[in-house]
C-alpha cells in the first residue's frame, strides 16, 4: 500500500470558468462537508498512481477537498500478478469482454481476497472509525467488509460497465456482489452500468471530471504547444520556444523527457493531426484505429495519426498492456510502405506524471481530430479533455461516450465496427474546418456544464455527508 501525496489547491480557482450559481453551490457544499467531515479523514482509494482515468482523476480532483479543509488522503493497494490477472478478468467481465478467456471461480475469490488481505493490514492502522473511504473500482471493493467491520464508511465507486451485460458481465457482477452490498452506497458513472443484483436505493450516478488547472488541462498557447511536442519528440518542428508548463502546485516547470517513437520519419511540422491517446487495451481498439485510417482517409488529406499511450512498464495494474503494443507494432511493420509513414506510434515516458500531462495535453491541442475508437468504455476522459480544448471528436457510441458526445452538435460518434463510417467522419472533419470549429467550441460548453472537478466533488461531498 502507497500512499500518494496530494497537495492542497484553493477551488475558487473556478469561479473564473463555472457559471455563479454552479461556483456558489460548490463553495456551500465545501464548506459544509469540511464541518461534518472534521476529525475525520475523507479516504479514496485506487489501484494505481499513474495511467488511466481514476488515477488521472484522483490526482487532481483530491487537490480541492484538501484547500476546502477537508482530510483527504489518497493511498493506492499493491497485489501480485495473480491478483491484477484476476482483477484485469473483472474488468474486461464488467465490459461484457471475454478477456483472458479465463473463469470467475473460487481460485479466483481466493487469490483476490488474499491479496486484498494483506493491502487491508496496511490500511487497518491507517483508517479510524467515522473515516469515509471511497474505494475505486474492483481491484479494491474487496476490502469492503474489513473496512466496515473497522467502522468507516464506504463508497464503492464503480467505473467500468456496460450497456448491455452479458454472462460475462453477470458472473463478475455475483463474484463482487458479496462485497458491494456492504458498501453504504454504490456509485455508478453512468445509470447503465448499474447492476440489477443491488438495492436500487443504493446506487447512485455521478459522471467522472477533469480538472480545467491540472497539467493536463491548463491553457497552453500555441507557441507552448509546440516546443513541448518538439521537445519530446513527438511532432519535432525546430520550435526555439519554452517547453513550460504549470504543475499542480503552481510550481513553472519545463518537459524534457522523451517520447519513445515507432515510426518511419517524424510527424511532419505543418501535417493534419489526427490522435488517439489511451493505455494499450484491447478495448481501445488502436488496430482499427491504424486500419480504418490508412483505408479510409485518403492520402491526398496529407494527415498523419498518432497513437499514443504510456511506457508500458509503468502501468502497473494492466498486465496486457505490454503484448497489446507488441501487437501493435508488428501490424505496423506489416502495413504497406506508404500507410506505415502515416502512422506513428508514440509511447509517453510515465516518470514524472505532470510531464507526461503536459504532452498529452498539447498534443491534444494541436491534433485537428481526438479519436477514441474504443470497443468498450466507461466513460472517456481523452474525450472529455479534447472537449474541454475545444479539438473535435470522433468517437465510438459506446458507454459513456455517448453521455458526454451528442452526436453531430459536439462531437461524431460512429460505430466502433465500421471502419468506413470512422475514416469518413475523421476525414470529413480534416475537410471541413468550419465545422470542426463549431463542434468543439460546443463541446467546450458541455464539458463546462457537466464535466469539471466541482461538479463530481459537489456530488461526491453530498455522499460523504449521507454516509458519515
Ligand atoms: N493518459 C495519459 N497518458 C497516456 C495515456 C493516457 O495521461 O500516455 C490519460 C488520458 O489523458 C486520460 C486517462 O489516461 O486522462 C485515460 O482515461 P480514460 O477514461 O480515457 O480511459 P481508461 O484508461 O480509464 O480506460
Amino acid at each position: 500500500m502507497d500512499e500518494i501525496e496530494i497537495p492542497s489547491l484553493d477551488a475558487t480557482r473556478f469561479d473564473s470558468i463555472l457559471e455563479t450559481d454552479q461556483a456558489e453551490e460548490f463553495a456551500t457544499r465545501l464548506r459544509a462537508a469540511s464541518s461534518q467531515l472534521d476529525g475525520h479523514t475523507y479516504w479514496h482509494i485506487n489501484s494505481t498512481a499513474a495511467g488511466g482515468g481514476v488515477a488521472e482523476m484522483l490526482q487532481s480532483v483530491l487537490s480541492y477537498l484538501r484547500g476546502g479543509g477537508i482530510n483527504a488522503r489518497w493511498a493506492v493497494i499493491e497485489g501480485d500478478e495473480e491478483f491484477f490477472v484476476v482483477t484485469k478478468r473483472i474488468h474486461n467481465f464488467l465490459h461484457g469482454s471475454k478477456g483472458d478467456g479465463g473463469s470467475l471461480g473460487e481460485a479466483e475469490r481466493a487469490a483476490y481476497e488474499l491479496a486484498l488481505g494483506h493491502q487491508f493490514k496496511d490500511l487497518e492502522a491507517l483508517v479510524q472509525p467515522g473515516d469515509v473511504v471511497v474505494l475505486h473500482d474492483p481491484q479494491t471493493l474487496g476490502m469492503a467488509p474489513h473496512l466496515r467491520e473497522l467502522g468507516a464508511s464506504v463508497i464503492w465507486s464503480c467505473h467500468v460497465g456496460t450497456d448491455e451485460p452479458n454472462e460475462f458481465a453477470h458472473s463478475a457482477w455475483e463474484f463482487l456482489a458479496p462485497y458491494a452490498r456492504l458498501a453504504q452506497r454504490v456509485v455508478f458513472s453512468r445509470r447503465s452500468y448499474a447492476w440489477d443484483l443491488l438495492d436500487p436505493t443504493l446506487v447512485e450516478v455521478i459522471a467522472p471530471c477533469i480538472d480545467a488547472f491540472s497539467p493536463k488541462n491548463q491553457r497552453l498557447t500555441a507557441d507552448v504547444v509546440a516546443a513541448v511536442l518538439d521537445q519530446s519528440g513527438v511532432v519535432p518542428s525546430g520550435s526555439s520556444g519554452p517547453a513550460s508548463f504549470h504543475r499542480q502546485n503552481g510550481d513553472e516547470a519545463v518537459v524534457k523527457a522523451r517520447a519513445v517513437m515507432l515510426e518511419e520519419e517524424p510527424v511532419p511540422a505543418g501535417a493534419k493531426l489526427v490522435t488517439q491517446i489511451s493505455r494499450w487495451d484491447p478495448l481501445k481498439d488502436h488496430l482499427g484505429v491504424m486500419v480504418g485510417f490508412c483505408e479510409y482517409v485518403p492520402e491526398s488529406i496529407d494527415a498523419h495519426v498518432v497513437l499514443v499511450g504510456p511506457s508500458p512498464e509503468s502501468v502497473t495494474d494492466d498486465p496486457e498492456g505490454g503484448d497489446t503494443l507488441d501487437e501493435l507494432r508488428k501490424a505496423w511493420s506489416q502495413l504497406p510502405d506508404a500507410s506505415r509513414e502515416r502512422v506513428h506510434i508514440a509511447c509517453l515516458p510515465m516518470d514524472d506524471l505532470a510531464e507526461n500531462a503536459a504532452i498529452v495535453n498539447a498534443l491534444q491541442r494541436r491534433s485537428d481530430v481526438i479519436i477514441q475508437k474504443s470497443l468498450a468504455e466507461g466513460f472517456g476522459l481523452t474525450v472529455a479533455e479534447a472537449m474541454w480544448k475545444e479539438t473535435p471528436t470522433v468517437a465510438s457510441a459506446v458507454g459513456g461516450i455517448q453521455e458526454q458526445i451528442e452526436d453531430g452538435v459536439n462531437g461524431l460518434l460512429v460505430d466502433p465496427h465500421d471502419l468506413e463510417q470512422f475514416g469518413r467522419a475523421v476525414s470529413g472533419l480534416l475537410e471541413d474546418p468550419d465545422r470542426a470549429r463549431e463542434l468543439g467550441r460546443r463541446a467546450h460548453i458541455s464539458v463546462r456544464d457537466h464535466y469539471l472537478a466541482p461538479h463530481y466533488l459537489a456530488r461526491f461531498l453530498e455522499l460523504a455527508m449521507s454516509v458519515s
